[in-house]
């Protein structure tokens, strides 16, 4: 009874708040005026990534700690998933949460846990089993590797050097599907020992200079090296599109080319010793070196550079696109590089990424996994406190000094300046423009989707459509420069995506069914589409606008501008000449410069039935200002269409005679 007079209570307190029940409710108020407020409080400035358009915060006052900006901020961006990031005195950057990235206190607390899973060597093997079987599971590996195909590589000719040569490999995978790479052999004779080296995403890819030096460099002393190119990037770039390297696809179809690589060195060369075998990369590609260690037993030394971490799984899709560190429970990319014992490995760390940790952090928890072994010597660490995110030449020392002591290199041929830095397309298979991708292979992302599980890519296949989109209409503007055209195309292609996303993540139900105020009629699922699209914010449309105009000239720019809206300004005009035949200069400069006004407006929207709609609303100005220019737009309208309709009558009749 007590709980029935509760009930009713609260409807009639309900009742009686009426239309204060929404702020009363909740205390709920817009994200982007609390964000505001707590920098004018705190006197701190907020850079921001994400997206509060619309975004309502429920007890928003009640989340403020007066004592401090950072507990503060927890508690107004954790509703919505979002975090902040210090990035100076007074400076904080919002970010979305980010599901590889945690903090150094996680790595911590995740380290000494998983130390209390295996105390001894025993339960450590069976934690190393089951790491092993789950992380091919989590990726896929196996699934796509039943897949692939065993053809002959196309391979280039060989180029002689000082001390070593140079040839480029074009290895089909799966059926139509290509990696393309390089191998820096020695000219020495004899066996040799073998260094496969996953690339990074260090600007230039596998041609840039560092890359050339190390590859060339270790092959002077004796392995033989080979990169090849990350999956989207290079000349995978001519098969799937740029795009599709921010697809999980990227992190089974890279560790895929690793494994497809190692068979094909293996059985192709007869001067490799099986028994050095290493693989070494940087950044991204020290992620891989570590995937690539747990996926497969051959490899005897292994180099991840700049990457290791308890904490950090790798932010791009090709490091951690597939849930690998889900597997057993939960781990992370140090307890990976675990199971690489007691066979030698190094790790270089530096001072100003998330590698700053490793020397107190992840290198002893490594050796307490290699102590298992009576191997604790066997891992070390090379960590450059002064040092930032690359492979410059203090890394790729360590990483030389490491491959001379363990697979005995020649370190007498130790000198990078031997070594001659080739041009990008001396290391291309397929030429400077793509001219020579055979003919069978596949040439989109959606020509790869077969390969996966149904539905999987559809986000990434509709990046690639868009991805081309954008360099189509780039490439008719003829613009004769690579970079501008690079510069344009990726503008285009950022802002049709972002249209798109805005599209998809805000529905027309998001906006209130209502009552269209100009027609007075209930507001369409257009009109409502409509609506919700247009409160996307202004920066995307100005981000697209700023850059087109700072690279192109105007007429440039009002080219591109037709291509989003498939010509319809000068198709309007048009019809205004028909329909007006005696329209003056005057009338036609009010008429063009409204359709233009339209045209920019309409290229934030979706669809063509929305880009017709934003013309629609300008073609009712101008028709409006005909009207108040002395003439009678329906009169003109009903003469024009009772013209046509004479017009065509008088056709068939002609044709029927
Ligand atoms: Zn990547």
């Amino acid at each position: 009874m007590k709980k029935y007079l509760l009930i009713i209570s609260a409807l009639i307190s309900m009742e009686v708040c009426g239309q204060t029940l929404v702020y009363e409710n909740q205390f709920a108020r817009p994200l982007g005026t609390v964000l505001n407020e707590i920098q004018a409080r705190f006197q701190v400035r907020l850079k921001y990534d994400i997206d509060t358009v619309g975004k309502k915060l429920p007890y928003a006052d009640f989340r403020i700690r007066p004592y401090s900006v950072e507990e503060s901020l927890t508690n107004v961006l954790s509703p919505f998933d979002y975090k902040f990031v210090k990035q100076g005195k007074d400076l904080y950057k919002l970010k979305s949460y980010e599901y590889p990235r945690r903090t150094d206190e996680d790595g911590v607390k995740m380290l000494a846990y998983l130390k209390t899973l295996y105390p001894d060597k025993e339960k450590w093997e069976q934690r190393k089993s089951c790491l092993r079987e789950e992380v091919r599971l989590q990726l896929g590996i196996d699934a796509l590797l039943k897949q692939t195909v065993n053809t002959k590589p196309i391979l280039s000719k060989v180029r002689k050097f000082s001390g070593y040569t140079v040839y480029n490999f074009a290895l089909e995978t799966l059926p139509g599907l290509y990696v393309c790479g390089s191998v820096y052999a020695p000219r020495t004779r004899g066996k040799h020992a073998l260094i496969i080296c996953p690339n990074g995403h260090f600007g230039g890819g596998r041609y840039r200079e560092d890359q050339q030096l190390r590859m060339a460099t270790l092959a002077r002393m004796g392995a033989v090296c080979v990169d090849y190119d990350l999956f989207g990037w290079g000349e995978s770039a001519l098969q799937v599109g740029a795009s599709a390297h921010h697809s999980s696809a990227a992190h089974v179809i890279q560790a895929m080319n690793g494994i497809k690589i190692l068979d094909y060195m293996l059985s192709s060369r007869n001067d490799i010793d099986a028994n050095r075998v290493g693989v070494n990369g940087g950044s991204g590609g020290g992620t891989q070196t570590i995937l690539l260690s747990v996926l497969d037993n051959r490899y005897t030394a292994a180099a991840p550079v700049v990457s290791l971490s308890s904490h950090f799984d790798g932010g791009c899709p090709c490091e951690s696109g597939m849930p690998v560190t889900l597997a057993c429970g939960g781990t992370n990319n140090a307890e990976l590089a675990a199971t690489f014992a007691p066979r030698p490995m190094l790790v270089v760390s530096d001072g100003k990424d998330w590698t700053s940790s490793v020397p107190v952090l992840e290198y002893p928890y490594l050796q307490y996994v290699y102590g298992f072994y009576e191997a604790k010597d066997r891992v070390s660490n090379v960590h450059l406190s002064k040092e930032g995110h690359d492979f410059g030449i203090n890394k790729r020392t360590a990483v030389y000094d490491f491959f001379i002591s363990v697979f005995a290199l020649d370190k007498s041929q130790l000198d990078e300046s031997k070594v001659t830095i080739e041009q990008e397309k001396a290391l291309l298979s397929f030429g400077a423009k793509g001219e020579k991708l055979p003919q069978t292979a596949i040439r989109s992302f959606a020509g790869l989707a077969g390969y996966f599980p149904k539905g999987r890519y559809q986000g990434v296949i509709s990046d690639a459509g868009l991805e081309k989109k954008a360099q189509d209409w780039t490439a008719s503007l003829h613009l004769q420069d690579e970079k501008k055209e690079a510069f344009v195309s990726t503008l285009i292609f950022n802002h049709l995506r972002k249209v798109r996303d805005w599209h998809n993540e805000h529905p027309y139900t998001t906006v209130p069914a209502g009552i269209n105020p100009l027609t007075g009629k209930v507001l369409s699922k257009l009109d409502r589409e409509v609506i919700a699209d247009s409160s996307m914010p202004q920066e995307v449309h100005a981000r697209l606008m700023d850059g087109l105009r700072r690279a192109l000239n105007e007429e440039q720019v009002e080219q591109v501008l037709d291509k989003y809206t498939v010509g319809k300004v000068a198709f309007t005009l048009k019809g205004y000449h028909a329909i007006v035949p005696d329209l003056t200069v005057e009338e036609e400069h009010v008429i063009l410069a409204n359709l233009k006004q339209a045209r920019e407006q309409a290229i934030d929207y979706k669809n063509m039935k929305q880009i017709s709609a934003i013309f629609e609303i300008y073609k009712t100005k101008c028709e409006q200002y005909l009207n108040s220019n002395g003439r009678n737009w329906h009169q003109l309208y009903k003469d024009y269409a009772n013209k046509i309709k004479a017009e065509k009558a008088a056709k068939k009749s002609a044709s029927k005679k």
